[in-house]
């Protein structure tokens, strides 16, 4: 078995991940089993964010290591928050309050996508990249039977008629934007 250290403290992402990697032969760790200190995200794009928390993390562990950085990206608002969507969410009351302040801000058009960018560092290689998109739309209705993972229980990818926050883990993890980035991963590492 191989090791690979997901750079997260983000319980959910890090469940995702160990489903999607796991069958794969890979050990999964989470920031938290290594006492992987945090660091800033300055960077401007997904792609910088998940090259500075993927090469931090081979730094400090000499581990493959992963990172992920993804956001919501509504188009009525000219891609917002994207980078800034966990930030978002805890200056506007955290989940569900942050869901009312981002709808009340819609009015025709509810169309979105999430991205996530995913950075494969490994110690004394360059960093490789993968992204991965969901296009659907935002709605009122919320639903979180499923997950309450950050802004899931509102969006409805495109193709269904439940939000992610109401389609099982298994649907979800199929069509996410993190499942499609993390297939061009599992691609990669295949050979
Ligand atoms: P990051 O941890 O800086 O990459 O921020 C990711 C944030 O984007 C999360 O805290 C959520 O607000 C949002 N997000 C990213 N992926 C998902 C998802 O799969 N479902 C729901 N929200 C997501």
């Amino acid at each position: 078995m191989t090791d690979i250290l997901i750079a997260t403290h983000n319980l959910h992402k890090l469940k995702e991940f160990k489903t999607l990697l796991e069958p794969l032969g890979y050990h999964v760790l989470g920031a938290d089993d290594v006492g992987l200190p945090d660091i800033e995200e300055t960077g401007t794009t997904f792609q910088e964010n998940s090259a500075l928390k993927a090469t931090h993390a081979a730094k400090f562990s000499n581990m493959l290591s992963l990172a992920d950085d993804s956001g919501l990206c509504v188009h009525a608002l000219n891609n917002e928050p994207g980078i800034f969507s966990a930030r978002y969410a805890a200056q506007n009351g955290g989940y569900p309050a942050v869901f009312n302040v981002l709808l009340a801000r819609l009015k025709e058009d509810f169309s979105a996508h999430f991205t996530c960018c995913l950075c494969l560092a490994e110690p004394g290689k360059d960093p490789l990249f993968f992204e991965g998109q969901v296009q659907g739309h935002l709605t009122p209705n919320m639903d979180n039977s499923c997950s309450n993972f950050g802004f899931d229980p509102i969006f409805v990818p495109e193709g269904y008629d439940k939000t992610f926050g109401g389609l099982p883990s298994e649907v979800k993890n199929k069509i996410s934007h993190r499942a499609r980035a993390l297939a061009k991963l599992v691609a990669h590492l295949k050979g």
